[in-house]
């Protein structure tokens, strides 16, 4: 059956990266777990197109976390998983991306090793992953960005980031800010005062790999700006560096309206 060698006992759990949206973006291990388990946690970021591939005969629970709206807290998480490993049950902690970036999986493995209970992690496609596919682009390049970062400039409601944009502001690095939206003038601001150039390439992916994706280029200085009008209510993740000046948009017609709109 679909789980044959997965689960070395029942009563375990697999935090699963469920990618960025699309589907066929789930790796073959991420469908076979959740084929053989009997209960599936889910993140709200997790797209309908992947919730489909649960069986109907699985027990699917939503455990929320948008950012800002109400959504179980971690701790609750966290009890929960241990609770239903703890009868037996095949536990399926299904998570947006990779479960390993961004995506409190700290708290759940050390909640089930406190516990006794095995866990394991399936890796994920993360969104800038997907976001430079939709853009068309490598994040890295030989000899002008040798780094990749990934960031969060996650705010709660109004503070201001705490992050040291001068250890980012690197000519030859790509940053990947995830969460980072609502902080958008904050990212711009500081990383121009930290001394990368105005017109540094900057791409905006809302619901990568999905149909409904939005693409964005634009440039630092006009950051805010592009994060304030041109995006919807997605997830957005912020590309920026010059390896993003290659990025050659699947939607194009869309892609070619901002940067216009943008000189
Ligand atoms: N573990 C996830 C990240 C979780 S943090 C991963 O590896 O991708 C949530 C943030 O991820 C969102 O605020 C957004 O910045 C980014 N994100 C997740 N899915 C996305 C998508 N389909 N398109 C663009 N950004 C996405």
């Amino acid at each position: 059956m679909a789980g044959d060698g997965i689960w070395n006992q029942d009563g375990s759990v697999w935090l699963v990266g469920a990618g960025p949206g699309d589907p066929d973006l789930l790796t073959r291990k991420a469908e076979r777990l959740l084929q053989s388990a009997d209960v599936v946690f889910h993140d709200a970021l997790v797209g309908i197109g992947v919730l489909n591939l649960i069986p109907a005969s699985v027990e699917r629970i939503s455990v929320g976390k948008r950012s800002g709206r109400h959504s179980k807290d971690q701790r609750s998480i966290d009890q929960m998983i241990v609770d239903a490993a703890l009868v037996s049950r095949r536990v399926v902690r299904l998570k947006g991306g990779d479960p390993s970036i961004f995506g409190r999986a700290t708290e759940e493995l050390a909640a089930c090793r406190a516990a006794g209970i095995a866990v394991r992690i399936c890796p994920g496609v993360t969104a800038a992953s997907a976001a430079a596919a939709d853009l068309g682009v490598s994040l890295t390049l030989r000899g002008l960005a040798r780094r990749l970062t990934f960031v969060t400039a996650h705010v709660v409601r109004g503070a201001v980031p705490d992050v040291d944009w001068a250890a980012l502001a690197d000519r030859q690095a790509t940053l990947a800010v995830y969460m980072g939206k609502a902080a958008a003038a904050h990212v711009s601001a500081g990383l121009i005062a930290a001394g990368l150039p105005r017109d540094t390439p900057v791409a905006l992916v809302e619901n990568a790999s999905l149909p409904e994706r939005l693409t964005f280029l634009t440039r630092l200085d006009l950051l805010p700006l592009a994060a304030k009008s041109a995006l919807r209510d997605g997830p957005a993740v912020i590309l920026i560096g010059e390896a993003l000046r290659g990025a050659c948009p699947v939607d194009q017609f869309q892609s070619r309206e901002v940067l216009h709109a943008g000189k």
